[in-house]
């Protein structure tokens, strides 16, 4: 029998994901199981999942789970997004972006929006009928936030916004992108504003191209255009322009932490998958885990990924406690992304050439995962943050 990524570990279950997480997770697999891993090559040759199967994601429960039950979600906390993530990455459709657009864009909403506003959006992005996205990184910004040259001009009403993003995760298929935008140039990070725009409703918005990526090929990767486009001022996130900065500042480990969550869950699948292979494949008349090379690697990379899920595990405590800091949350980000790195090179390195060919898995987690460094803020900027908290 195959070995569950779920089980490789053999830890015991945190309280948080006991019971409904526990349940949510069971119907989170089936869901990618049945509904997005059969079609899986497709969505990476199409280089986008289809939008029917957000919908289908909406009805089944699996969109805005810890947002409240009165503005359309699940009334659950980052337990039940993570329990959704984890589910993504064990069935390895680790291109469906639903994992930004409930944990990352849907918390803005609830935490920055007005009620009126509230009740408008997060009901649509809960049934999928608006795919979110967060537009921060520019062609000459990325790393440094406070260089964004997106400019939001006020004009009676209405603010006219002019420049572009790029690398935006869902850029082709979003209609609901929050936009961190300059509303005061002059004032650096204290002129920041995020504006919402509901791409079907305003002019001036262009998408560029679906950038063609090493991995995560499932999932749109768009650059945007703003040309004299037009957005209500109510579409401002929080009561006054300048908030943007604080707001971004506020949410960013959240998505530190979910980027985590994908790190740990292909962790435990390339183990899993790699622990049988070893037990399949022979070589000089013996299955290649016999070889005590074989075991010292696995021995140290199911060392290392229990350390990793016992970390990932008490920041998930933290967070949803309300006291995962800025800084730990960094940690969790690098070093759980450099970890999914190693562990699935050394992984790969155990299935020998058949490792590099597409048609096994390990090969598009090695693709999928180099990323996972560089998006959330890189690596080095993790560093950076946990060595301004010393
Ligand atoms: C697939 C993909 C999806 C993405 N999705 C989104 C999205 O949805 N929304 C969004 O806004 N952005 C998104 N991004 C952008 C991503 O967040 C940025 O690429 C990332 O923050 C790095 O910015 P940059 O590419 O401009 O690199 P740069 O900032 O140019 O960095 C280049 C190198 O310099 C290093 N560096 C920079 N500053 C320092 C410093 N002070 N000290 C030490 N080293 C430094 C970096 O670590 C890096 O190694 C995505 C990117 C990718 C590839």
């Amino acid at each position: 029998m195959a070995t569950n990524p779920a089980e490789v570990l053999a830890l015991p279950k945190p309280a948080w994901a006991a019971d409904e997480v526990g349940m949510l997770y069971d119907m989170a697999h089936r869901f990618m199981s049945e509904e997005i891993a059969p079609r899986y090559d497709e969505f990476e040759k199409n280089e986008m999942v289809d939008r029917e199967c957000w919908l289908k994601a909406g009805a089944a429960g699996l969109l805005c789970a810890s947002m409240p039950e009165e503005y359309g979600g699940s009334g659950g906390t980052f337990a039940h997004e993570s329990a959704i993530i984890e589910a993504i990455g064990h069935v390895g459709v680790d291109g469906f972006g639903i994992g930004l657009h409930n944990s990352i864009v849907a918390p803005y909403i609830l935490h920055y929006a007005s009620e009126e506003q509230k009740k408008r959006w997060l009901p649509k992005l809960a049934t999928g009928e608006l795919i979110g996205a967060i537009a921060m990184t520019e062609p000459g910004a990325g790393s440094d936030l406070q260089g964004v040259k997106t400019r939001a001009e006020k004009d009676g009403n209405q603010y006219k916004v002019n420049g572009s993003k790029t690398f935006i995760t869902n850029g082709q298929l979003a209609n609901f992108i929050i936009v961190v935008t300059k509303t005061d140039p002059e004032k650096g990070a204290k002129g920041t504003s995020l504006i919402v725009v509901e791409t079907d409703e305003v002019e001036g918005f262009e998408r560029g191209r679906n950038l063609d990526k090493i991995g995560l090929k499932a999932n749109d990767t768009s650059e945007l255009f703003f040309n004299d486009m037009r957005v209500p001022t109510s579409n401002l996130l929080g009561h006054e322009e300048g908030q943007g900065f604080v707001q971004l500042m506020q949410q960013l480990p959240q998505e530190r932490l979910q980027i985590g969550t994908g790190a740990i869950a292909m962790i435990e699948r390339a183990l899993a998958l790699t622990i049988d292979y070893v037990k399949e494949r022979k070589a000089f008349g013996k299955a290649i885990i016999e070889f005590q090379n074989t075991q010292f690697k696995l021995a140290e990379l199911k060392t290392e990924a229990t350390i990793g899920r016992v970390f990932y595990n008490d920041c998930v405590t933290r967070h949803i406690n309300g006291g995962l800091d800025p800084a730990t949350a960094s940690m969790a980000k690098y070093w759980l992304s450099d970890l999914q790195g190693k562990v699935v090179d050394e992984c790969l390195q155990l299935h020998g050439g058949y490792g590099y060919m597409n048609e096994y898995p390990i090969a598009r987690m090695f693709r999928d995962a180099r990323v996972q460094r560089i998006y959330g803020g890189t690596n080095e900027i993790m560093k950076l943050l946990i060595g301004r908290s010393l």
